[in-house]
């Protein structure tokens, strides 16, 4: 090692997760498919853990299946046994497991009344977001922390940090992804296991997309959605795409970030840094 702490394994290789084993839930399609695929291109050996089994099967066999290091596990992320099932499938599969990608969730019905909310929805919301992370948290501890090392990214969102984003229990389950990862980074550290998440704005995705605002759907989602978005959003001239996201997992995944921990990393183009309805030193 250097004086300014670059290593072999810290210097700037263009696979940047070569020889590491990541398992991304809710891999199989939008913001956990672009992380598989970037994973993938960066050389990492990456297991998808998913409910929609033919939409990971074909994301593995696009990718080249197990020979290039692509695998597919049935895992519903609010059943401990599936969790555990499919960390001990890709760790024994590839050999270890390095990075664990809490990435699946959902938003829940978009109803904006609290008094006409149903309470089982609350429950099937913190139940995939929250406890689903937890379990995430959980397996993958039980396998790095022998090892003194691993990291471990969630998705949260713009969501964790403001009221407004979502329905009432997205924006409090994201909220609990960062307490989360603030709790399991504080006990890890010890291990040598890093723990954080990222906080996107809105992204195209089948999650997004059907939360247009009505009328802003009219020929061509995408790019409706992209004016939409990119109208409200602080940075202008940048569209976030599921990509950009996925870089940023890639950064926590990596060594580049070996000395990041408990981080909520926003995503957002400054966006919850802004208040968007008073800007009094606008021209
Ligand atoms: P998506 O609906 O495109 O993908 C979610 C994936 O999770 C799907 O493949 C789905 O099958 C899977 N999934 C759902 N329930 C599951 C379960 N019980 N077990 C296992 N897999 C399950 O959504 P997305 O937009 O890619 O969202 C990914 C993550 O990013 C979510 O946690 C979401 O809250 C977060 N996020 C999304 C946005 C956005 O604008 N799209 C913004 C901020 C945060």
């Amino acid at each position: 090692m250097s004086a300014t702490g670059s290593s072999p394994s810290s210097s700037n290789s263009a696979k940047r997760l070569e020889g590491k084993v990541a398992l991304v839930t809710g891999g199989a399609t939008g913001i956990g498919e672009a992380i598989v695929r970037l994973f993938h291109e960066h050389g990492a050996k990456v297991c998808i853990a998913d409910i929609q089994d033919e939409a990971g099967q074909q994301l593995r066999d696009a990718l080249g299946g197990e020979e290039l290091g692509v695998m597919f596990v049935h895992c519903d992320v609010t059943a401990e046994e599936d969790v555990s099932r499919a960390v001990d499938a890709a760790a024994g599969r590839f050999g270890a497991l390095d990075v664990m990608v809490n990435n699946a969730g959902i938003t829940g019905a978009k109803v904006t009344d609290i008094r006409n909310v149903d309470f089982a929805e609350v429950r099937r919301v913190f139940d995939i977001n929250v406890h689903g992370v937890f379990l995430g948290m959980k397996h993958a501890a039980r396998v790095m922390i022998p090892r003194k090392r691993g990291s471990i990214v969630s998705l949260a969102s713009v969501a964790s940090a403001i009221g407004g984003m979502g329905p009432h229990a997205y924006t409090a389950s994201k909220h609990a992804v960062v307490g989360l990862t603030k709790s399991v980074a504080t006990e890890l550290g010890r291990h040598g296991v890093r723990v954080n998440c990222v906080s996107p704005y809105a992204v195209p995705t089948p999650l997004s997309m059907p939360h247009l605002p009505q009328g802003a759907r009219a020929d061509d989602a995408l790019k409706d959605f992209l004016a939409f978005v990119g109208g409200e959003a602080n940075l202008k001239g940048v569209d976030l795409m599921p990509r950009d996201v996925a870089q940023a997992v890639l950064y926590l995944a990596s060594e580049e970030a070996r000395y990041v921990s408990a981080l909520n990393l926003m995503v957002d183009g400054g966006f919850t840094a802004v208040n968007n309805n008073l800007k009094p030193f606008d021209d």
